[in-house]
């Protein structure tokens, strides 16, 4: 949802302040074009790097767990039981439940309870590139397609601020959020985020003239 809605506020409001500086309707799609080849890429890179940092952080917690798991295993399961008596289980049960759990799975155990690491949910670089580049792509296609079809900017400002109320709202649905404040918060936003690359965009087209953009 919220790749969704970058890829719709960027695109949108690039189009408009390429309309804005009075650009010809070939250029405005070419923009158009390239800011989703452009947005989706930047997200997928930017998402894979995050990620992989993220993976390589809990990588090295992992490994420096496993060594002090061989190294030290008694320490390892006081520690455990430690954690279990601060959580509120008494400590002759918070053993017994350490206990257990080092035979069981004593680096899940670890991993989960101590150094808050889910084995069964590992950060995912490729992933979680590949869901951002595609929600930012699904959003940023609609401001293109009524660029291309109208070249009109405020055409391309509604509609964008249209998705953007439908969209804050499936957000706002899904994570039980107020709906009207969410929608009315991104509405706002990115009617500013619009209106102020426009204005740029005006301003530099009025500076340079068409010509120079011929
Ligand atoms: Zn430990």
């Amino acid at each position: 949802m919220l790749g969704a809605n970058d890829g719709i506020i960027s695109t949108a409001s690039l189009l408009v302040g390429v309309i804005g500086a009075g650009t010809p309707a070939t250029y405005v799609l070419i923009t158009g074009m390239a800011a989703v080849v452009a947005g989706a890429a930047s997200m997928a890179a930017g998402e894979y790097v995050s990620v992989s940092a993220q993976a390589d952080a809990e990588n090295s917690d992992l490994n420096a767990e496993a060594r002090e798991l061989n190294r030290n295993r008694d320490y390892e399961t006081a520690e455990l039981a430690s954690i279990y008596e601060g959580r509120g289980l008494d400590s002759q049960l918070a053993t017994q439940v350490a206990e257990q759990l080092m035979e069981h799975d004593a680096l899940g155990a670890h991993a989960r309870d101590e150094i808050g690491i889910d084995l069964d949910n590992r950060a995912a670089p490729f992933q979680a590139a590949w869901v951002s580049a595609l929600a930012f792509s699904c959003g940023a296609v609609l401001p293109v397609l009524i660029a291309w079809l109208l070249v009109d900017g405020w055409w391309v400002a509604i509609s964008s601020v249209a998705l953007l109320a439908i969209s804050g709202g499936i957000g706002a649905q899904l994570g039980g959020a107020n709906i009207p404040r969410a929608v009315a918060r991104i509405v706002f936003w990115g009617s500013a985020a619009m209106a102020f690359t426009y204005g740029i965009g005006h301003l530099i087209g009025n500076a340079f003239g068409s010509n120079f953009i011929l």
